[in-house]
């Protein structure tokens, strides 16, 4: 059989020196044949593909319009880096779930509704995943429902720190993705099958792992149609995505390479041209799928419902958010009223509430939380060996500004930024050495810098006295002569030192070097025991000098 691929590269996009270029692979056959073309060796060919490709960096190539990738590395800040598990590893998983509960409760403050309920599909999961392998390998064939997992809550209460905390533990590959960048096509947004290829590229590229891997979708809630329950809804086209995901979430074999993507299909059909034989799709039969949004709307679909079945419920009754009691009540069909397919949401068994955090709780996450930002503030001054002390008044007042962000956790930083930011920049190079934060800081910042500010030029202007003090001491031992110097001296050595990046010792001592000789001349024509160097001496120490030598002579 011939093989033979013809590929024309009319445009590679980045790549400026990437020309056209045809290239042509055929079988041994056809090579170097009496009445054919000359066609390269396929070994050089692959030689200057990879070479190409090699130039082009690891971000390779893309053709125009192809559809950007739905996250980065950059942007999810909270993404787990793995410390080189292997699939083996979670089929000897052998948590409980009050092992995972009692690992979130060291990082999330409250939800313990949804740690306990993830705790379990978790398990779950992975337990019917052990379970299925040591089926499979005697043959026998069991089915598995799998225990997808909806987060019910606003933002900024713990959803994704659930998630990531979660896969941390077990050791399986976490990517977390916003539903609002995908499209049904793949063309304007993100791809869906892009997610699983990032999974794998979690997982250093080990395909095994990242069938067991987790993938979590945010605001879900934004694929729901404008249909169902009026609310927020997309349109059809989150329809489409809501059929896409689900295919997902049951099981597809996913290609390894998208099909857009050039340098993929290419290095695909080097593989194959070299013989290789690795896995190319993976399958998402095992993957779990965990799925959130704010879904604010739901509340009133719900409430409209117990409306009907309440009778003498007051229409001017304040709209209850939704919190723990009021999602006991939230059924399959208040989501489908919400917009979501019947389908879809059946695929997501596990429902669970994140509440809105109070003051009180972001007070708690604080104070109590490993992952506590003031850990993260105090090892970032100490950098500048500055120590910060947080008082809970502080901490309290921190936390009361932070709500008023109405972003729950979140707003702890918007808010610790905004009272850090100009500490920050400058107390660092000053002698300051300790920051107390408190509630009377926070609330009165401008005062407290000037203080802080003035506090720094005393302890420079102290520092700087040591060392004047070392120099006297230095020149009266060298010399035998007695100097003092003017505080106004100082001041200027302090200034002239910062300015040339080097200490108030080593200025006043370039400064004075020959000074010896001027002073013991006049200290032998007018017995003068002690001498008392001014501004002026420091600014222009040789007219200083000669003047007084001059003085000493008249004086005589
Ligand atoms: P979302 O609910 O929008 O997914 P995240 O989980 O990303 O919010 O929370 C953002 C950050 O806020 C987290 O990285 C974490 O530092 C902090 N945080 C949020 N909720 C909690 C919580 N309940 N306990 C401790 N920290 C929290």
């Amino acid at each position: 059989m011939v093989e033979r691929f013809d590929f024309r590269f009319v445009e590679f996009n980045p790549c400026p020196d990437f020309i056209a270029a045809d290239i042509v692979f055929m079988s041994d056959d056809d090579k170097g044949g009496p009445k054919g073309p000359k066609y390269p060796d396929p070994d050089e060919i692959r030689k200057t593909i990879e070479g190409m490709f090699g130039k082009m960096g690891k971000e390779g190539f893309s053709f125009p319009g192809m559809a950007e990738a739905p996250f980065t590395s950059e942007e999810e800040s909270d993404e787990v880096d793995l410390v080189d598990p292997e699939v083996d590893d979670i089929f000897q998983f052998d948590l409980l779930p009050r092992d995972i509960k009692a690992h979130l409760d060291r990082f999330v403050i409250r939800q313990d509704e949804a740690k306990k309920a993830l705790a379990i599909a978790v398990c779950d999961h992975y337990n019917h995943v052990k379970t299925l392998r040591a089926e499979e390998e005697n043959g026998e064939k069991i089915e598995l429902q799998k225990q997808n997992v909806m987060v019910v809550g606003p933002t900024g209460v713990g959803k994704t720190y659930l998630v990531k905390h979660i896969a941390e533990l077990i050791g399986v590959p976490f990517v977390k993705a916003d539903a609002t960048k995908f499209s049904e096509t793949g063309y304007v947004g993100g791809d869906v099958d892009d997610l699983v290829r990032e999974l794998v590229a979690k997982a250093n590229g080990d395909v095994s792992l990242a069938e067991y891997g987790i993938i979590y979708i945010d605001e879900i809630d934004k694929l729901a149609s404008s249909g169902g329950g009026g609310m927020i809804g997309r349109d059809v086209s989150g329809r489409g995505v809501q059929t896409t995901l689900l295919k997902l979430m049951e099981e597809t074999e996913v290609p390894l390479r998208n099909p857009q993507d050039m340098r993929g299909q290419m290095m695909a059909m080097m593989d194959m041209q070299n013989g290789k034989k690795e896995k190319d799709t993976v399958n998402t039969k095992h993957i779990l799928f965990i799925v959130s949004g704010a879904f604010s709307g739901l509340e009133k679909i719900v409430r409209k419902r117990s409306q009907a079945a309440q009778i003498g419920f007051s229409a001017e009754q304040a709209e209850p958010s939704m919190d723990g009691e009021l999602f006991k009540q939230v059924t399959t069909q208040d989501y489908i009223d919400f917009g979501f397919e019947a389908e879809f949401i059946g695929r997501i068994p596990v429902r669970v509430v994140c509440e809105h955090l109070e003051a009180a709780d972001l007070e708690a996450i604080l104070k109590y939380s490993e992952g506590s930002l003031l850990r993260q503030y105090e090892r970032e001054f100490e950098a500048y060996g500055i120590e910060l002390k947080v008082k809970d008044s502080g901490i309290k007042r921190i936390s009361e500004l932070a709500e008023g962000e109405k972003t729950g956790a979140r707003g702890l930083m918007t808010v610790g930024e905004k009272i850090l930011r100009d500490f920050k920049y400058e107390l660092p190079g000053t002698s300051v050495t300790e920051l107390v934060l408190d509630e009377d800081l926070i609330d009165n910042r401008e005062k407290h810098l000037k203080g802080y500010r003035e506090l720094g030029q005393e302890l420079v202007v102290e520092k700087a006295r040591q060392e004047v003090e070392a120099f006297i001491r230095e020149f009266k031992d060298k010399h035998g002569v007695v100097i003092k110097l003017s505080d106004d001296a100082v001041a200027c050595l302090v200034k002239m030192a910062s300015e040339q990046a080097r200490s108030v010792f080593q200025v006043a001592r370039q400064h004075f070097k020959d000074y010896q000789f001027g002073l013991k001349l006049i200290q032998k024509n007018t017995g003068q025991a002690e001498f008392i160097l001014t501004e002026t001496a420091v600014k222009d120490p040789d007219k200083f000098l000669s003047e007084l030598v001059v003085q000493s002579y008249k004086d005589a």
